[in-house]
């Protein structure tokens, strides 16, 4: 493991491999995209991006500087060329991939036999961010459309292999009060951080507010269980990032919270934009410090796709610099009685809270680490 320097850019790009997906993820924020009444019309009809396009892209990576990417869709572990281009980023490019995926598909088999896991592991393939909503198998099925058994399995055998990995956890009101089991089922597995995403109500969610809000719920009940699951994972040492929360809302547990503000300091989020990416087109979105703190993070309380805002309460407070605010449905719904500004002084430093938190910079070397 190599600790990537807190308060520099992340080395991660993001590899869009095409929006095709088979699953049904109740919370997806591709949900509604093409506005049709079919919540994953758009997902089950989404191309592929090609081969040649993805490697225009890795080529880029390799140009600008960054040395790990994610590989994202869509479900990219259907990728005709999945292996492929595994093969050509980590051997010939030498870079480092981590794979989100459902894991529904790794075990699938080979036509030259074995599975399509050993074939991405044999060709190089780094890491993987897996999707492990619930530890429960008959709401991971409602909140997905997949079998959590395969899962399971798929974690089986990279234990064996003493391979490490990574979690996401979408958080919402369906699956809130699961939390606690569900880290408690991470026990014992080769789980290196857990990664819970606070349920974003933007990209085609924003079709369809009224369903987004009734699925993200209230953000003071989620957070009641959210706490007691992070204190679990806190006690076993795995590290946590925690999504697009306001600050105040999570006191006491600051140093988790990695806002839109805060992701291009984030060694485990891009720095390339997924849009262009799916497109096939190489973009960097922020090449130096000052163009973050100058550039992007402007546009995140513009950019109508994220629909931000700010109470009136805001105005004073101190994390007001680095906070991401609110979504605007969400305060239209409930108001701004959950948020409690925070004293003065006024921070400006985006890893304010991060910087003696080293377990969310640590960047796995090797596979078998
Ligand atoms: S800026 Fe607003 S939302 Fe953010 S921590 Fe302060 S009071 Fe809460």
């Amino acid at each position: 493991m190599i600790t990537h320097p807190c308060g520099q850019l992340s080395p991660r790009g993001v590899l869009d491999m095409g929006r095709r997906c088979p699953h049904s993820c109740t919370f997806c924020f591709y949900s509604f995209y093409d506005n049709s009444d079919d919540q994953f019309h758009y997902l089950r009809r989404a191309p592929w991006v090609s081969g040649e396009a993805l490697r225009r892209v890795l080529d880029s990576f390799v140009s600008w500087g960054l040395t790990h990417f994610d590989y994202t869709g869509g479900e990219p572990s259907l990728h005709p060329e999945c292996v492929e281009i595994t093969r050509y980023a980590h051997r010939e490019l030498g870079l480092k991939g981590r794979m989100i995926t459902l894991g529904m598909f790794l075990l699938a088999p080979r036509q030259r036999g074995g599975v399509l896991l050993d074939d991405l592991l044999e060709a190089g393939l780094d890491d993987f961010l897996f999707s492990f909503h619930t530890a429960d198998p008959a709401l991971f099925k409602q909140l997905t459309g997949a079998e959590l058994d395969k899962l399971h399995r798929v974690m089986d055998h990279l234990d064996d292999r003493g391979f490490s990995y990574c979690i996401n956890i979408v958080v919402s009101s369906l699956n809130e009060q699961t939390l606690s089991e569900t880290v408690a089922a991470l026990g014992g597995r080769r789980v290196r951080m857990v990664n819970f995403i606070l349920m974003r109500m933007d990209w085609g969610l924003r079709n369809r507010p009224n369903i987004a809000i009734a699925k993200k719920g209230r953000l003071t009940h989620t957070i009641r269980h959210l706490t007691a699951a992070v204190d679990l994972l806190n006690q076993s040492g795995i590290a946590v990032n925690i999504r697009y929360a306001p600050y105040c809302l999570l006191k006491g547990y600051e140093r988790h919270i990695v806002g839109y503000k805060g992701l291009q300091l984030d060694p485990y989020e891009w720095r390339n934009g997924t849009l262009a990416a799916s497109e096939g087109v190489p973009y960097l979105k922020c090449h130096t410090l000052d163009e973050h703190r100058h550039e992007v993070v402007p546009r995140f309380e513009n950019d109508p796709v994220y629909k931000l805002v700010f109470g009136p309460q805001c105005a004073g407070c101190g994390l007001r610099p680095i906070c991401d605010g609110a979504d605007a449905f969400y305060i239209e719904e409930f108001g701004w009685e959950e948020f409690v500004p925070y004293a003065p002084p006024v921070i400006h430093d985006y890893v304010h809270f991060r910087h003696d938190y080293p377990g969310v910079f640590l960047m796995k070397e090797q596979p078998h680490e």
